[in-house]
């Protein structure tokens, strides 16, 4: 199974916009760009909204059907490692591999000699086409990529192993994920990671690594913008680079883990993917939830009043809710709107604060951010949230289908 060039992860936390989803990537071929949408769940998500694995499958495949889209679609089993990947593979083709965890532990001894002896033909002024200045590669640097990275690969290739096992070898879109540690991944290391992965045998179509720069849930980028394109763009050559001389998929190529909405990255990436007349694969639009609340507010009664409710139950629960989310939230305690504030607004007043337009000066990043990781709120309400999810999906799905169209698409793709 090869992926498409283009392809964005969208994520829909409560599995019911999937066709206003879709149709943002319809209008995207209407104006002659092609990209696979994505469905992407993580284990985390589904254990704190409490669905079925099955469900993600469920929603695009009703979607496609629904929409009579011919493209090809994925279904991501998002973050998943050894002890979570059962229950996503008959359902899933992406998969996931989060090995981030495993990054520094030590590998053993005979393997880490081994990765030393196989790449030290590298050793010495490495050129790559397409980075200006050759990388200086001694055999200290690949003895300490190996000790940082080689342990992690290795762990990507059990779970690797085990779909492969379980679902045959061309069922499935490999993707192995670094992205959510400590230390951003430098190009150099990214060369010797995907040594690593090849090694290994893992047929990786798509390679996240963490960038420079701040990723918080659902805001933009916070970082150094020039260092981030001149990365990224590096990046991309040495993905060109060791597809030839690793033997790795013709198809393989970056995968953004944005964290939503990243927009001020998006002018950088898109020059650089035109500049490599490179693939792209990007996970975004996870706030598609919060267009949900926009729509409910903008609907006035009952949706405004739920909306409303939600938030003030969000800023009851600050602390548990911000918890698991600490390390990809920076949000500002002080700014938050209290509920007595918020019960004061209109529908348009709400959506304005919420809605992600840095141009508009009720734009409260706060707020948005708290209500991001608040879905936990909403799916505890069940039926009642979800019926007036239905009750209000008109205005709702124009939001949605807006959102991942105008924001997103049409910044990175048009
Ligand atoms: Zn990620």
């Amino acid at each position: 199974m090869k992926i498409a060039k283009y392809s964005m992860g969208i994520g829909d936390r409560f599995a019911h916009q999937g066709r206003a989803q879709l149709q943002a990537f319809i209008k995207a071929r209407e104006a002659g760009v092609e990209i696979a949408p994505v469905w992407n769940k993580s284990f985390r998500e589904h254990a704190i909204i409490q669905t079925d694995h099955t469900s993600v499958r469920n929603e695009a495949d009703a979607a496609i059907k629904a929409l009579d889209w011919q493209g090809p679609y994925y279904v991501d089993a998002d973050h998943i490692g050894l002890k979570t990947v059962d229950s996503f593979i008959e359902v899933s083709d992406f998969f996931t591999l989060d090995v981030a965890d495993y990054i520094g532990q030590k590998p053993m001894d005979l393997e880490l000699d081994a990765f030393v002896d196989r790449n030290s033909k590298y050793i010495g002024k490495l050129e790559i086409p397409g980075i200006d200045e050759p990388i200086s590669v001694s055999k200290n640097d690949i003895e300490t990529a190996g000790t940082k990275f080689l342990f992690a690969v290795k762990e990507a290739g059990k779970i690797y192993k085990h779909i492969e096992e379980n679902k045959g070898k061309e069922y499935f879109i490999t993707e192995v994920s670094m992205d959510e540690s400590e230390d951003p991944q430098t190009p150099a290391e990214l060369f010797f990671i995907l040594a690593a992965i090849a090694q290994e045998g893992i047929p990786a179509q798509t390679i996240a690594p963490k960038f420079t720069g701040r990723f918080n849930k659902g805001v933009d980028y916070v970082g150094d913008l020039e260092q981030f394109s001149r990365e990224f763009e590096q990046d991309l050559a040495v993905i060109r680079f060791a597809i030839s001389e690793f033997g790795l998929p013709e198809t393989l190529k970056l995968s953004v883990h944005s964290g939503s909405d990243k927009f001020s990255i998006y002018e950088p990436i898109k020059r650089a993917i035109k500049k490599f007349d490179a693939g792209l694969h990007i996970k975004t639009a996870g706030t598609t939830w919060l267009e949900e609340l926009i729509g409910l507010a903008l609907a006035g009664g009952d949706g405004l009043i739920l909306a409303k409710e939600i938030y003030g139950r969000a800023l009851e629960r600050y602390d548990e809710l911000a918890k698991p989310y600490a390390a990809v939230i920076d949000i500002d305690p002080d700014e938050l709107p209290s509920t007595d504030t918020v019960q004061s607004w209109d529908g348009n007043i709400f959506a304005q604060a919420l809605r992600h337009d840095q141009t508009c000066e009720l734009y409260n990043p706060n707020f948005r951010q708290l209500l991001h990781v608040g879905y936990k709120v909403a799916a505890e309400m069940r039926e009642r949230f979800s019926n007036a999810l239905e009750k209000h999906q008109n205005i709702i799905a124009k939001n949605v289908t807006e959102n991942i169209y105008d924001r997103h698409i049409k910044r990175l793709f048009l």
